[in-house]
């Protein structure tokens, strides 16, 4: 179903109705200094894009571009390469470098490319929009439940998580280009294919761009609480996967002659229970263990992985020395031991360049005369806003996207369609504020 002009109109009356008391709003002191100077232009922009972006957001979500889907993520990458220079960009496939890649346990042989697009403009900032175009989702899942819009919300597999997202950065460059706004240096956009596997192939790349860039806003969706936001903090991810190697002997008539892989492991999970750290938000659990093929056999192998949470990124080495010693005492000195420590991602971190960035943020939005509240706690997963925060000390924030739930279910995924034009306006703005050096 799509909306019809009616209700467009109607949408613009709304938000004009919104703006109007938010001048009142102002009148009455309540709010930031801003209000009730919203840039026309955008404004206008915005609206006229609702249509436009949610044709878009449709065909994302109808490309079933599960991680490990190859064949969906290049149909479906090549189609938005295609967008991006029908509205100007010099756009580039960039297929993952194995020198590059950073392997985990469930990282697939093949990896999906990421696309992309630079706008080059008269100032002298860069810009840098990050989303992702890859699901959680296997093939087939699509046609179960496709994209409708159904009042105020939008759904189908992967709308929230994150194809809404990948919609708004070509929106917000769209938008930039028909108000013609081209004060920024360099504007890139980058969509990557492997954010729902811990970005193994994109997360050079990522850093990389993000380090050449003054300004980095990623476009995660929003959760619904009770208040919109935008986040500065997200978690970082890590994973111990300890594998004991043993020796199999018959459990009746030879055990003396096996060595239980299983004892060390079990000695090794408790005496690692304690890796915690409260006072730095450092968390270890175990949390996955396999041992054993008979009951009658003494077990050669066991294997047992925890998961590891830091809020900062120089925390990693820490936890990772402390278990890689911790784990020399053994309970069976004829036990082969091999650590594994993956850093899926890491967290990003809540600085004082990415306060800054924050407050203009919630300024633009106050132009609107919405509130926008700045989420300092890392909830939820990791996002790829950190990678692109790795090497920069330029600001980085997350969740610029829409209102959105149900990421990762399979059931009633969907995104708010009222956050729509306040989000293409805020994020529009912010590229405009951004050229001229504001909330930098
Ligand atoms: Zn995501």
């Amino acid at each position: 179903m799509r909306l019809s002009n009616s209700s467009i109109s109607t949408r613009r009356r709304g938000l004009v109705i919104a703006l109007l008391a938010a001048s009142w709003a102002y009148c009455a002191g309540a709010a930031a200094q801003t209000l009730g100077k919203a840039d026309q232009a955008v404004l206008k922009a915005a609206a006229d894009h609702r249509k436009p972006y949610l044709d878009d957001l449709k065909s994302l979500v109808e490309f079933e571009t599960g991680s490990r889907d190859t064949e969906g993520i290049n149909q479906a990458t090549a189609w938005l390469a295609d967008r991006f220079k029908s509205i100007g960009a010099q756009v580039e496939l960039i297929e993952p470098v194995e020198a590059n890649t950073y392997r985990m346990i469930d990282t697939p042989d093949k990896i999906g490319r990421m696309v992309k697009a630079t706008f080059t403009g008269t100032g002298s900032k860069k810009i840098l929009l990050i989303a992702h175009i890859d699901t959680v989702y296997t093939k087939g899942m699509t046609l179960q439940q496709p994209f409708r819009i159904d009042g105020n919300k939008a759904y189908g597999l992967g709308i929230a998580d994150d194809k809404q997202g990948v919609a708004m950065v070509l929106h917000v460059a769209s938008m930039l280009k028909s108000i013609g706004f081209a004060g920024f240096g360099t504007l890139t956009v980058l969509v990557n294919s492997d954010e729902e596997i811990s970005s193994p192939g994109s997360r050079e790349v990522l850093a990389r761009e993000g380090s050449v860039h003054d300004a980095v806003m990623s476009f995660e969706s929003t959760g619904l609480g009770d208040a919109e936001r935008v986040a500065l903090a997200t978690a970082g991810i890590a994973a111990v996967e300890l594998k004991v190697e043993g020796r199999a002997s018959h459990a009746g008539s030879a055990p003396e002659r096996g060595v239980n892989a299983l004892y060390e492991l079990s000695h090794q999970i408790l005496q690692m229970r304690d890796m915690s750290v409260p006072s730095t938000g450092v968390k270890l659990n175990w949390t996955v263990a396999q041992s054993g093929s008979n009951r009658n056999v003494i077990p050669a192998y066991a294997t047992a992985v925890a998961d590891v949470r830091v809020l900062k990124v120089s925390d990693y080495d820490g936890i990772e020395a402390a278990v890689r010693e911790r784990v020399k005492k053994q309970l069976l000195s004829e036990s082969k031991i091999t650590v594994n420590f993956e850093r899926r991602r890491p967290p990003l971190e809540v600085v004082d360049t990415n306060r800054k960035l924050a407050t203009q943020v919630q300024a633009v939005y106050a132009e609107l005369g919405r509130t926008l509240a700045v989420g300092l706690q890392a909830e939820g997963g990791g996002t790829d806003a950190a990678f692109a925060a790795l090497r920069t000390k330029a600001p980085v924030i997350e969740r610029m996207g829409l209102q959105g739930f149900g990421a990762h279910s399979n059931n009633s995924e969907y995104v708010l369609l009222d956050t729509l034009e306040p989000r293409l306006y805020l994020a529009t703005r912010m590229v405009m504020d951004l050229s001229k050096g504001l909330g930098l």
